[in-house]
């Protein structure tokens, strides 16, 4: 089979798309990632970028910009001024108009900075982002295959099961927080893992970004990953994932809209468009023919009331 990405099929969903989790860059390569966007019908992207970068992206992409904030991982979580640098990006992003906070509290990150997303230390940042009425976007674990290969040493890291304890403490800890989190909770392999957790915690939302993990896992199991979304339908936002790298092209931006929009709305099996190096073999991405009123709110409903945008 042969793709022609630049065109895509007709799909059953002809509604507005956001895009609830992608990242920006440059202003030039933001605009390939928006314009492969927009041929799939997506309509407003969530960016992940620094706060300094808002008003040109604002006055480059208008309406079609809207701005999760990342808070700063780069400084040494023991440094004096670590918490207050949180809590100055918090109140910037109140001025500005931002809509979320970024965490990105993955077993990497723990390892350098010794920080957890459950951290004492992080109470104050919590507490402000809480008072601005602003949700949080977390990234917690990657996919099963990387603590095989990556993760393996556990002198320096944690099993995967035992990391979601800093995300279950927080959920629990701080019940009016709204959160999201990444790459279907970072467990898309673990279906009944997920239930429980959005079960227990009625704060806790989940994106489908990272295409081939998403695309991959669920397609191994699509009765289950359909009764999965069609249950939980008020709690997944779609989101890509996609990074507006400078080398990545209108057609890398394209396959992975692809990817998604068949999963979600197609009924067919078809190879995927992208290469994963993760698969043990080329995968198969399996339409799930998700429900009309379904795809409603992964697409569009849950993002404008989780980021409240009108
Ligand atoms: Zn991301």
């Amino acid at each position: 089979m042969s793709f022609n990405l630049h065109q895509p099929p007709a799909y059953r969903y002809s509604g507005p798309i956001f895009d609830a989790h992608c990242h920006f860059s440059t202003p030039e390569a933001t605009e390939r990632m928006i314009r492969a966007g927009e041929l799939y019908g997506v309509t407003r992207w969530v960016g992940i970028c620094r706060v300094e970068e808002v008003p040109a992206f604002r006055e480059r992409f208008g309406r079609r910009a809207a701005f999760t904030i990342w808070l700063d991982h780069r400084l040494p979580a023991d440094a004096p001024g670590f918490v207050k640098t949180q809590l100055d990006i918090v109140r910037q992003t109140l001025e500005i108009g931002g809509r979320c906070i970024k965490f990105w509290y993955k077993p990497e990150y723990n390892q350098r900075s010794g920080l957890f997303f459950d951290h004492p230390r992080l109470d104050p940042v919590f507490r402000a982002i809480e008072e601005a009425g602003l949700p949080v976007l977390v990234h917690i674990a990657d996919p099963d295959v990387w603590w095989r290969n990556r993760y393996s040493d556990p002198a320096k890291f944690e099993a995967k099961r035992f990391t979601y304890r800093q995300l279950t403490n927080t959920l629990e800890r701080f019940s009016r927080l709204s959160v999201l989190v990444a790459h279907l909770g970072g467990w898309p392999e673990n279906l009944p893992f997920l239930t429980d957790l959005l079960n227990r915690y009625p704060n806790c939302h989940l994106d489908t970004s990272g295409t081939k993990w998403i695309a991959r896992e669920l397609s191994a199991k699509p009765a289950e990953a359909r009764d999965f979304i069609i249950r939980y339908a008020d709690r997944l936002l779609f989101g890509s994932d996609l990074v507006a790298w400078d080398h990545a092209d209108f057609e890398h931006h394209c396959s992975r809209y692809w990817v998604h929009r068949h999963l979600y709305e197609r009924n067919e099996r078809v190879p995927s468009p992208i290469e994963d190096p993760d698969a043990d073999g080329p995968v198969q991405v399996v339409g799930l023919d998700l429900p009309d009123s379904v795809l409603q709110r992964l697409y569009l409903e849950n993002a404008r009331r989780f980021f409240r945008l009108e």
